[in-house]
C-alpha cells in the first residue's frame, strides 16, 4: 500500500475541485486531488445547461456572481485558455404577481453592481417569441450566458497541474479518519495523509461526509434536460426562464434545450430520461412558448445528470462543524457552475488564513437553518 502526502486533498474532480486546487496551488500549497471516476467533469459538471448569471436574490450569491462572472468574462485574457463564454444572456419572464419582489432583486443586484436590464414584453420579443399575457415584464442580464463547463474545468486541471497539482483518476475515497491535526484517507491500495480535507464531491457530498460520519445535508435530485429538432428561428435565444412555471429554454447551435427542474422529487440517484416529464415539460411550457406546438424533440440527445441538492437550494461552503479541518465545499443546487470560480477562492483562504475574505461565504455557513436568513428565490 503506498502512502501520499500533501497540505491538501480534494475530493472530486468536478468544476469546484478544479477551481479550489488551481486557488490553493498558487498559494503555495501542495494538492492532491481524488477523483472516482476516469476522468475531471464527468459528474455533475459535464451534464449542466452551462448557464451563469448574476439574477439571483440573495446578497450572498449576487456578490459570488459578481467575483465570478468576469473571472468567466476574462479567463483567456487572464489565463490563456477558453472556456467557452459566451453572453447570450438570461432573459427571466416575471408574472403580475411576482413582479414587485422580482422588482426588489432587480434593485439588490444593481445595488452590488450587477448589471441588469428591465424590459417590457415588446423590448424582450425582440429575443424569443412567447406569449406576453399575465406578463409584468422581464428582465436581461447582459453578463448571463453560457461557458463551457469542461472546458473550465479542464483549464483549472492544466493550470493546477502546473502548479504540481495532483490528479488521481478512477480513485475513489473509500474511508477517512482524523490523523494528527489533519486526515487520513483511503482509496482501495493507497492511503493519503493531509492537513486539510475538501469535500467537493456535488450530489455525492452527504454520502462521503457520511464515511466519517459527518452530517452534510446534501443529496442528488435528477434533472433532465432535453434537446429539439433543428428550428428555423436564426436568432440566438438567450436562457429564457418563464418565472410563472419554471420552464427555460436557450439556444444549443440550431436547436433548442429546454426542461423544468423536478425539486419536489425525493432525493436518490434515479436515472434515465422519462417520457412523461417531457411531456410534462411541454404541456407547462407550451403556454408561454406557442411555438412549441410544432417542436420537433430529439429525444436521443436529451440527457439528464443530478443536483446536489441542500435545504435550502444554497451550498454549504466551510469547515465542517463535526471535524477539524474538513471543508465542505457542496450543494450548490443547481448554481455550482456559476459560482465555482469565487467558491474556489473562498476555500483557498479558509486552508491558508483560516477564513474567505474576498468573497463573504458566512451566509453559506452549515448552521444556518435556525437563524431564519434570505432563501434564494430564483433556483432553476
Ligand atoms: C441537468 C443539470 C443542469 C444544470 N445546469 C446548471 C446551470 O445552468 N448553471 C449552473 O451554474 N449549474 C448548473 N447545474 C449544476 C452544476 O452542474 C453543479 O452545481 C456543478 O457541476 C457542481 O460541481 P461540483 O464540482 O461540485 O460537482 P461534480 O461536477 O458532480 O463533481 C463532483 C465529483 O466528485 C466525484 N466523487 C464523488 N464521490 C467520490 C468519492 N468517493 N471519491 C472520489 N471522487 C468522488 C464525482 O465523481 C464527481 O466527479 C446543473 C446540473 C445539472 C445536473
Amino acid at each position: 500500500m503506498s502512502t501520499n502526502t500533501a497540505d491538501v486533498v480534494i475530493i472530486g474532480a468536478g468544476i469546484v475541485g478544479a477551481s479550489s486546487a488551481w486557488q490553493l496551488a498558487s498559494r503555495g500549497l501542495s494538492v492532491i486531488v481524488l477523483e472516482k471516476d476516469v476522468a475531471p467533469a464527468m459528474g455533475s459538471t459535464g451534464k449542466s445547461a452551462a448557464g451563469v448569471r448574476v439574477q439571483f436574490t440573495t446578497e450572498a450569491n449576487i456578490r459570488m456572481s459578481m467575483y465570478s462572472l468576469p473571472v468567466y468574462r476574462e479567463f483567456e485574457q487572464r489565463h490563456g485558455h477558453s472556456v467557452g463564454y459566451q453572453d447570450i444572456g438570461y432573459l427571466l419572464l416575471a408574472p403580475h404577481e411576482k413582479w414587485d419582489r422580482h422588482m426588489e432583486s432587480v434593485e439588490l443586484q444593481r445595488s452590488l453592481g450587477a448589471p441588469v436590464e428591465v424590459l417590457d414584453a415588446d423590448e424582450a420579443l425582440r429575443y424569443v417569441d412567447f406569449n406576453a399575457e399575465d406578463l409584468a415584464g422581464a428582465t436581461y442580464g447582459p453578463w448571463d450566458g453560457v461557458i463551457d463547463p469542461h472546458m473550465a474545468t479542464h483549464a483549472w486541471v492544466a493550470m493546477g497541474k502546473e502548479l504540481g497539482v495532483e490528479y488521481r483518476l478512477g480513485t475513489p475515497v473509500t474511508a477517512a479518519v482524523p490523523s494528527g491535526s489533519g486526515w487520513e484517507l483511503r482509496s482501495e491500495d493507497e492511503v493519503f495523509h493531509c492537513g486539510h480535507v475538501v469535500n467537493a464531491c456535488g450530489a455525492w457530498s452527504g454520502g462521503v461526509a457520511s464515511l466519517v460520519g459527518l452530517d452534510v445535508l446534501v443529496g442528488p435530485k435528477r434533472i433532465q434536460i432535453f434537446l429539439s429538432a433543428p428550428i428555423q428561428d436564426t436568432r440566438t435565444y438567450p436562457l429564457t426562464i418563464d418565472l410563472s412555471t419554471g420552464v427555460y429554454l436557450r439556444s444549443e447551435g440550431d436547436r433548442v434545450l429546454f426542461g423544468l427542474d423536478d425539486l419536489e422529487q425525493e432525493y436518490g440517484f434515479t436515472e434515465g430520461i422519462e417520457d412523461s416529464w417531457l411531456e410534462h415539460v411541454l404541456v407547462t411550457g407550451v403556454d408561454r412558448f406557442p411555438w412549441w406546438e410544432d417542436l420537433g424533440i430529439d429525444r436521443k440527445s436529451s440527457w439528464w445528470g443530478y443536483y446536489g441538492v441542500s435545504p435550502d437550494n444554497s451550498p454549504f461552503i466551510g469547515f465542517n462543524p463535526g471535524a477539524d479541518a474538513w471543508i465542505d465545499a457542496c450543494g450548490f443546487s443547481g448554481h455550482g457552475i456559476s459560482h465555482a470560480p469565487a467558491t474556489g477562492l473562498a476555500v483557498s483562504e479558509l486552508v491558508a488564513d483560516g477564513e474567505a475574505h474576498t468573497v463573504d461565504v458566512s451566509a453559506y455557513h452549515h448552521g444556518r437553518f435556525a437563524e431564519g436568513g434570505a432563501v434564494e428565490v430564483n433556483v432553476f
